[in-house]
């Protein structure tokens, strides 16, 4: 090829590049800066791509000049629940349809649940737990655009024991249950601990997910006993810091999470039963509350109605439910750091905001619930930077309301606008 080839080349090349570049104008009638805890009247959000690329304060005449424009509306950083579970929904079939369906099922349930997830504003989820592969799968079919959905960290099947919450055989006929193992998400000992992750490692997850004490769903009789050994613990985290790999811990029950908080997990699921000692670790150890007070206060609801939840579940979620909303308000108070998260999949999808109007009535100022949604989600997802602003050189991730949320902060249960990676996804 002579210079002058290359050079024409060289050209095309450039030309074509700058062709695909795709800059988008958006008018906010008010931003919230949840980086610097204020509103800012009046905002233009230049859109480059999947980026902001710039943000400057609009003129009186910025309003016939711009590509969309949200004038009437307050702008929002796309928010982001920390524990959901898009391949289920709760409802009073669910423990039979373990037998009945197939994992496609699962899988084609999850691109619905997905796509009603980004409909209400959560462009970033993180999925604590599956029966395999399938948030993987669809993490990346939502990143190449084949379905629409929020941007996924799954932790793919969660690590319990023999026995424990997550052991996908509870309560099975015998003859049924088989011996799950470390390839199942089932684990006894550190050697099969470390396998796990390496397991999970393999299969492409972006966290591990443990269930360091009984659940409340799952049918067993215990739902805060610790269900791993400190040992245990402390070679599975081991090897999870290896891969980079955080690691998020499911419990209800005290000494559970103290082993877990002990061992170096990110985050403590629900808390429940938290005492003095816990929150000292926590606070200590800079370990991070995934409070999901959504899902306490659904499974109580649930367990007053009969045949709702099978006879073993329905006790521990009527005395368990309640309890989460007091847990966070004393968390907060004892100054311990927040990610929101709301355990969907237990409640329905769709309804995640539900959570903010919860954390407030438990004390919790609304521009703290929001940055829990966004500042924080972003730290403990290890996204800094990228996720959890609208702020210049960040992902074009944001949302847009009717109205002041810090002012009503259930206005953040009907979302106008949706806009994820620059896309926009809905626009009322
Ligand atoms: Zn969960």
């Amino acid at each position: 090829m002579s210079p002058h080839q290359l050079l024409g080349l060289t050209i095309i090349l450039t030309a074509s590049l700058n062709a695909q570049a795709n800059t988008q104008t958006i008018l906010c009638g008010q931003l919230l800066d949840v980086e610097k805890s204020r509103m800012l009247d009046s905002q233009i959000i230049t859109v480059t791509d999947d980026r902001i690329v710039d943000i400057t304060a609009a003129g009186a005449s910025s309003r016939g000049s711009v590509d969309i424009d949200l004038s009437e509306q307050t702008c929002l950083p796309g928010l982001i629940d920390m524990h959901v579970h898009l391949t289920s929904q709760s409802n009073p079939s669910a423990y039979i349809e373990r037998f009945t369906l197939n994992t496609a099922d699962y899988a084609f349930r999850a691109v619905d649940y997905a796509e009603t997830t980004l409909m209400a504003g959560f462009t970033t989820v993180r999925n604590l737990g599956d029966d395999g592969t399938i948030t993987a799968s669809l993490r990346d079919a939502i990143a190449r655009g084949v379905v629409d959905g929020p941007r996924i960290f799954t932790a793919g099947k969660s690590i319990a024991t023999t026995g424990g919450h997550a052991d996908p055989s509870n309560s099975l006929r015998a003859d049924l249950m088989g011996d799950p193992a470390a390839i199942d998400g089932v684990i006894n000992g550190t050697a099969e601990a470390m396998k796990a992750v390496r397991q999970r490692y393999k299969e492409g997850v972006d966290l591990i997910k443990i269930t360091a004490t009984g659940g409340v769903l799952s049918p067993a009789k215990n739902g805060q006993n610790p269900q791993f050994t400190q040992e245990e613990l402390d070679a599975l985290i081991a090897v999870a810091n290896d891969y980079d790999l955080k690691v998020a811990a499911h419990a209800h029950g005290a000494e559970g999470m103290k082993r877990a908080i002990r061992a170096g997990v990110a985050s403590i699921e629900h808390g429940t039963l938290m005492d003095d000692e816990v929150l000292r670790l926590m606070k200590k150890h800079g370990t991070y509350l995934v409070p999901t007070i959504l899902a306490g206060d659904f499974v109580a609801r649930k367990a007053k109605i009969d045949g709702y939840f099978p006879a073993v579940v329905r006790p521990k979620a009527a005395e368990l439910g309640p309890k989460i909303k007091q847990n966070f308000a004393r968390a907060y108070k004892a100054g311990v750091k927040i990610a929101f998260g709301t355990d969907s999949g237990v409640s329905p999808h769709g309804e995640n905001a539900r959570e903010f109007t919860l954390m407030t009535e438990a004390g919790m100022p609304a521009i703290e619930a929001i940055r829990s949604a966004t500042v924080h989600a972003a730290d403990l997802l290890g996204q800094s930077g990228d996720l959890g602003a609208i702020s210049v050189g960040y992902k074009a991730d944001l949302i847009a309301v009717s109205g002041n949320p810090l002012e009503n902060i259930a206005l953040l249960e009907s979302v106008a606008f949706v806009m994820k990676d620059g896309m926009i996804y809905k626009q009322d």
